[in-house]
């Protein structure tokens, strides 16, 4: 899609583009779409190692020195000068982690060392102490190892000069840890993204207030703050707006203008949404999309002002699959990450699936560790697009093609996971 125009030249006019139909947009094709007009905050900012865990690396780490910095013992034994067939070594004293052994080790001598300790002087082979018989101030060795066992080298987990970690990377635990390992106490990560949002809809109610009849509860502020807590961006949560023009309008102005990134939920499906959609089209570039999925077919994407909007489905289940499958990765890539695309793994599904050919579906699902040792995945039940609890029971999705139809048991189909280990 070399040739993608602006996104004000699409916004205008959506036959700008050869291929290009808003009314049956494929859940990649949208991605596609969303990735080229993303522009990462540039802001950066300096941070204790603590502070940096979950940010995204705004320089590239360099390596001051070899980690470990010196030869060492990756066990507990004798260090010795190793010699075709030497069976006896006498001991000429002790090499603690921390408290080298000073002197040099010649031929027939060794060094009693502990793990972590330096390898002295001489010294290039550790015997584990479990393969030594010990006699006064000499060992015989039961078993003699390859010259250069036990050893760790220097600089064999990270060289002097080489790049550790790469700008973009967002920071794991093991690589704040990698980061101590090399005496850095602070790295340069790029701001924090500020990102507001709001439900729509007079039918709504916040949590604490009666319902009236025909009245539910917000539920999508609290899924949108979870997701987006998640990700560590910042919050502004400015609640539940009613479906009143003037309110809808100060509302999402306001927002752009403090925001990077401006999300709303419901209001932008046909029909109803007249004010959002209008409100939009007046104040911004955006772009609406009935994309090829369920649940979460109506989408809305683009910018208001310098913000970049999301508009999500209404339906508490097509807010979140919309999100996960959009927003998610969006977000990540304006935070100064590479844009990834969604990780499927295979699994055979045990229950029959509804599908219909046509649109990619988000089936909840879940997956689970059968007897026979292989993974295997159920459906929740029902697929409403309202029935949020099958979100909670969910531990993945079941992502079944356009071109699919229904899913007999025993099937293999694609899974996307909904929650990693790190
Ligand atoms: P809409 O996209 O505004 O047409 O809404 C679609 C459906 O989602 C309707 O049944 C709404 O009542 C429901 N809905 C919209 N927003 C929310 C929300 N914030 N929390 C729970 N349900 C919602
Ligand atoms: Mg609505």
């Amino acid at each position: 899609m070399s040739n993608t125009p602006k996104l004000s030249e699409l916004a205008a006019n959506p036959s700008c583009m050869d291929d290009y139909d808003p009314n049956a947009m494929s859940v990649a094709q949208a991605r596609s779409f969303i990735r080229q007009f993303l522009d990462p905050v540039m802001e950066t900012e300096t941070l204790s190692l603590q502070a940096s865990l979950g940010r995204v690396l705004a320089t590239d780490i360099i390596s001051p020195c070899n980690v470990p910095n010196h030869n060492n013992s990756a066990m507990d034994g004798y260090a010795f000068k190793y010699a075709e067939g030497i069976k006896v070594a006498k001991i000429i004293g002790t090499a603690y982690a921390g408290r080298p052994f000073k002197g040099m080790v010649k031929t027939g001598e060794c060094v009693r060392i502990m793990t972590g300790a330096v390898i002295p002087q001489g010294a290039n082979t550790v015997v584990m102490q479990e393969h030594v018989a010990i006699k006064s101030d000499s060992i015989t060795l039961l078993e003699l190892p390859k010259s250069g066992a036990n050893v760790r080298l220097a600089g064999e987990d990270l060289k002097l000069g080489q790049i550790v970690l790469a700008k973009g990377q967002p920071l794991k635990p093991a690589d704040i840890g990698l980061v101590a390992s090399l005496g850095i106490g602070e790295v340069t990560v790029f701001c924090k993204l500020k990102a507001a949002f709001f439900s729509t809809g007079d039918e709504l109610v916040s949590v604490g207030q009666p319902l009236q009849e025909g009245q539910i509860y917000d539920s999508n502020r609290y899924t949108l703050f979870g997701m987006l807590a998640r990700l560590g961006v910042d919050i502004s949560d400015l609640g539940n707006v009613p479906d009143d023009p003037q309110l809808l309008e100060n509302t999402l102005l306001e927002a752009a203008r403090t925001h990077d990134v401006v999300i709303t939920s419901g209001g932008v499906s046909v029909g109803e949404a007249d004010y959002m959609k209008a409100l939009l089209a007046k104040h911004g570039e955006v772009l609406f999309w009935k994309i090829n999925m369920k649940p979460g077919r109506p989408l809305a994407y683009g910018k208001i002002e310098d913000a970049h909007y999301f508009g999500l489905p209404g339906n508490p289940v097509s807010a979140m699959v919309t999100f996960y499958q959009f927003v998610q990765p969006a977000l990540k890539a304006l935070s100064g990450t590479a844009f990834e695309t969604p990780v499927l793994l295979q699994a055979r599904c045990i229950d029959p699936l509804k599908k219909a050919p046509g649109r990619m579906e988000f089936q909840r699902g879940i997956l689970f560790l059968a007897e026979d040792g292989t993974y295997q995945v159920k459906t929740t039940g029902n697929q409403g697009s309202g029935i949020l609890s099958s979100m909670s029971v969910a531990n993945c999705f079941i992502v079944l093609d356009e071109s699919t139809g229904n899913c007999t048991p025993g099937q293999m189909v694609n899974v996307q996971l909904l929650q990693g280990i790190l």
